[in-house]
């Protein structure tokens, strides 16, 4: 039997830092491999294959014994950068500090171990998927790769949610708006065009709709928001600036749609345009993200509720989420996605740790909403 600790700290141990985010990084190759093979000894059938050069998917599969419904479970096995302790896991205190363990190799983890329990066992009426995916992190490579080759009725997700259910989470946009100046000397504006300053407009808009979205914030769904991320532009000092880019993020709140976010950034481009003809602004979608939204009494919602209420003994707060996750691309793909998985804290940080204690009761949990989604045996 796999020990759910102890092959967090092996998939802990294998840095599997997203190479995109980090040139160098080690990518997901080590760890894929790791689980391909924790996964066949528990029983499952396992698939792997490379959705992007090197860095491979990995899904394992109970079949069930025939007539229940399929439950996928699904995490990414991508870390953001770390240092080299953070590669050697350290248990103290009834955590496990390290790169990974919160995001999120403990849920992983306890996902397969769950899968093993299920296969050694009674096994459930439908399928049980385990899907572990690259390059959450940076543009979801993985999951886009997952739905184009496995579906299921219904997912969880074991992100960090410290034990509580999450149904709802937000989306976001990103964009890249150009400002097309025209390069020449300084001492020549007959001949230049300011495409940086010309594009003050549009970041006078971009405050304006902040200040907008901000009177939309709700207690249960949190702020939306725009901002200006990154911006770049310009040759040097005695010259006029041949281009201006502007990063900018929408970050959608679940309701909220990304159509919505394109017809605000076309307003805030006419705004500009109307306030001199000279700017010559275009914006170019780097990735969208739509927010997430299941009914609260969706079965899949219910059954992890229901689980973590037999587990932990009390009612689990069923709540919506700030960030977005892999989640978003299983939802658009029509696998309704609920978030569930264990305490922990400094996700993306110096110091990342998982409660161990959370973990097991992980384990118990992800084996009952099985039990429920999928149906006992006839
Ligand atoms: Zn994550």
């Amino acid at each position: 039997m796999n020990d759910v600790v102890e092959l967090l700290e092996r998939l802990v141990a294998a840095d599997s830092t997203n190479p995109v985010l980090e040139p160098g990084g080690a990518g997901e190759a080590e760890v894929a491999s790791i689980l391909a093979h924790a996964m066949e000894s528990a029983g499952l059938e396992v698939d792997v294959w490379d959705a992007a050069p090197g860095r491979p998917n990995v899904v394992g599969r109970l079949p069930g014994t025939g007539g229940g419904r399929s439950l996928m479970f699904c995490g990414h096995t991508d870390v953001v950068a770390g240092t080299p302790e953070q590669f050697r896991p350290e248990i103290r205190d009834g955590r496990m500090y390290g790169r990974g363990t919160n995001d999120m190799k403990g849920g992983i983890a306890a996902a397969v171990v769950a899968a093993e329990r299920l296969a050694r066992g009674v096994r459930p009426a439908g399928d049980v998927l385990l899907a572990w995916v690259i390059d959450e992190e940076w543009a979801s490579v993985g999951a886009e790769a997952l739905v184009e080759r496995h579906h299921a009725d219904a997912a969880v997700l074991p992100e960090q949610t410290d034990l509580e259910v999450v149904f709802a989470h937000g989306g976001f946009v990103w964009y890249d708006v150009v400002s097309t100046g025209k390069e020449s000397a300084g001492g020549e504006p007959q001949h230049g065009r300011d495409g940086i300053a010309l594009a003050g407009e549009l970041l006078t808009g971009i405050v304006e709709l902040d200040r907008e979205l901000a009177t939309r914030e709700t207690a249960e769904w949190g702020r939306p928001n725009v901002h200006a991320s990154t911006i770049t532009g310009g040759q040097n000092y005695p010259s006029y600036p041949a281009q201006c880019v502007i990063g900018v993020e929408r970050c959608l709140m679940p309701g909220e749609t990304v159509a919505q976010a394109h017809a605000e950034m076309e307003r805030l481009l006419d705004r500009a345009r109307a306030a001199d003809d000279r700017f010559d602004g275009t914006s170019r979608v780097v990735i969208a993200r739509e927010p997430v939204m299941l009914a609260r009494d969706h079965p899949v919602v219910t059954a992890v509720a229901d689980a973590a209420r037999a587990e932990i003994g009390t009612d689990p707060v069923v709540r919506s989420d700030y960030g977005w996750m892999d989640s978003g691309v299983l939802v658009e793909a029509g696998i309704p996605c609920v978030v569930f998985g264990p305490t922990g804290a400094g996700l993306h940080t110096a110091e990342e740790w998982i409660d161990l204690r959370s973990l097991e009761h992980c384990v118990d949990v992800f084996e009952r909403t099985v039990r429920a989604f999928c149906g006992e045996p006839a």
